[in-house]
C-alpha cells in the first residue's frame, strides 16, 4: 500500500501552505542558524555536529523563538491580545514568551510552579519579572487549573507549557526545512542521527514531522529530559500526530513513528536534577565554545557523546537548543534574588 510517507515533498507541501503555515506575522528569526563540526573523540569515522539554536535571536534564542513565531502570530491572527502560560518558575519558555510576547504587544500571564534552585533559575526569573511577566505563583500543578483559569479572559490565548501547541511545533517542522536546505547546500552532511531535548515535546514533535515531509534519512533521538517519562512521551507522541494532521501528513504513519525514538537513560533523578554524565557533557562542551545546562541539553549532549563513542561510521548531528544570549541586558534594572516577592522565592525548593 501506498503510504504517505511516499508521497513527494513537493505534494505534501501543497497541504502545508493550506493547513498550517498562515506565514509568520511575527517573525523572530534571524536567518537560518548556522552549523558547525565538533572536534571531539569518536568512534571510527563518526563526526558530530552541532545546529546552534541557541543563536536564534540575538536578545534571547533557544528553541522557544521559533515556537514563539508561530504561536504569537496565532494569537494575533485570532484577535487575542493577552497570552497565559505556564512554567517552572525561571522557565526558559516563560522569560522567551514574556520578552517577544511583550514586544509584540502582548499581556503576558504566567502561573509559576516551583523548581529546585540554581543561579541560572534565580536569573532567569528576576529577568523574567524585569520583563514585565504578570505571575501568578501556584505551589503546586494541582492548583494550576485554577490559576489559569482566573487569568482567562475572553481576549487571552492559551499557550501550553513549553509552547508545544501544534503552532509551536510547526515551528520546528520549518527548523528541519531548514536543515534540508543547509545539507543540500553542502554545509554538513546529511546527518543519520539527531539528538534533540525531549521536554514538552514541540521541539521533537515538530522535528519528526518535518524530517518526514522532507524525506531525510535521520533518526531523531529525542532524550527525555522530564518525568515521568511515559507521560513524557506520549505527550510528544500524540503532538506528532497533531502536527502531521496539521501538516497534511497521515497521522497513522508507520513511518513517522519509528522516526522517533526516545532516549530515556540520561533522565537521571527528574526534571531540573543535575547527572553525572549530565555535568561531564557539559565541561566538554565548554571546551569546544558551547555553554549547556543542567536540565536540558547536557543531558542530551550526554545522549550524543554516548552515542558517537558507541557507533562507527555515523554522522551525527547535536541539536543545540539552549540561548547562548547573555542576560546581562535582561538583568539591567531587574529585581535581585533578596528583592524577589516572597510568593515566588517560596518556589525556589
Ligand atoms: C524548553 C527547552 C527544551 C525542551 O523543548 P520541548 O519542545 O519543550 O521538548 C530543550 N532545551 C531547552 C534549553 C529548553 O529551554
Amino acid at each position: 500500500m501506498r503510504t504517505q510517507g511516499d508521497v513527494p515533498a513537493k505534494a505534501v507541501m501543497g497541504n502545508l501552505g493550506k493547513d498550517c503555515f498562515h506565514g509568520v506575522s511575527h517573525p523572530l528569526m534571524e536567518g537560518s542558524t548556522p552549523i558547525s563540526r565538533l572536534d571531539i573523540a569518536c568512534a571510527a569515522s563518526t563526526e558530530v555536529w552541532v545546529k546552534r539554536d541557541d543563536l536564534s535571536a540575538a536578545s534571547y534564542g533557544g528553541n522557544k523563538v521559533r515556537k514563539l513565531e508561530h504561536i504569537l502570530s496565532e494569537a494575533s491572527r485570532l484577535g487575542k491580545k493577552r497570552l497565559v502560560t505556564i512554567g517552572a518558575v525561571g522557565s526558559h519558555h516563560v522569560l522567551a514568551t514574556t520578552l517577544f510576547g511583550r514586544a509584540a504587544g502582548f499581556e503576558v500571564h504566567a502561573v509559576l510552579v516551583p523548581q529546585p534552585r540554581s543561579e541560572h533559575v534565580v536569573s532567569d526569573i528576576c529577568a523574567t519579572l524585569n520583563a514585565g511577566a504578570h505571575v501568578h505563583p501556584s505551589a503546586s500543578w494541582a492548583a494550576v487549573p485554577w490559576h489559569v483559569m482566573r487569568a482567562m479572559t475572553r481576549d487571552a490565548y492559551f499557550v501550553p507549557p513549553g509552547g508545544s501547541n501544534v503552532a509551536g511545533a510547526v515551528g520546528y517542522v520549518s527548523a528541519a526545512r531548514e536543515l534540508a536546505v543547509q545539507v543540500r547546500a553542502g554545509e554538513c552532511p546529511e546527518p543519520d542521527a539527531i539528538f534533540v531535548a525531549l521536554g514538552s515535546g514541540g521541539t521533537a514533535a515538530g522535528l519528526a514531522v518535518g524530517l518526514e515531509i522532507e524525506q531525510m534519512k535521520a533518526q531523531l533521538v529525542a532524550v527525555c529530559v522530564a518525568d515521568p517519562a511515559w507521560a513524557t512521551i506520549a505527550g510528544m507522541r500524540l503532538l506528532t500526530r497533531q502536527t502531521a494532521v496539521a501538516a497534511g501528513l497521515a497521522s497513522d504513519s508507520e513511518a513517522l513513528s519509528r522516526r522517533v525514538r526516545v532516549e530515556a537513560s540520561f533522565l537521571g533523578r527528574g526534571y531540573g536534577h543535575a547527572t553525572a554524565a549530565g555535568v561531564a557533557a557539559i565541561a566538554e562542551a565548554s571546551k569546544l565554545g558551547l555553554t549547556l545546562d543542567d536540565t536540558y541539553t547536557g543531558k542530551t549532549f550526554a545522549g550524543a557523546l554516548a552515542y558517537a563513542r558507541a557507533n562507527a561510521n555515523q554522522q551525527i548531528l547535536y541539536w543545540n537548543t539552549l540561548s547562548s544570549a547573555s542576560l546581562e541586558p535582561l538583568l539591567r534594572g531587574a529585581p535581585t534574588e533578596r528583592e524577589l516577592p516572597e510568593a515566588i522565592a517560596r518556589l525556589l525548593v
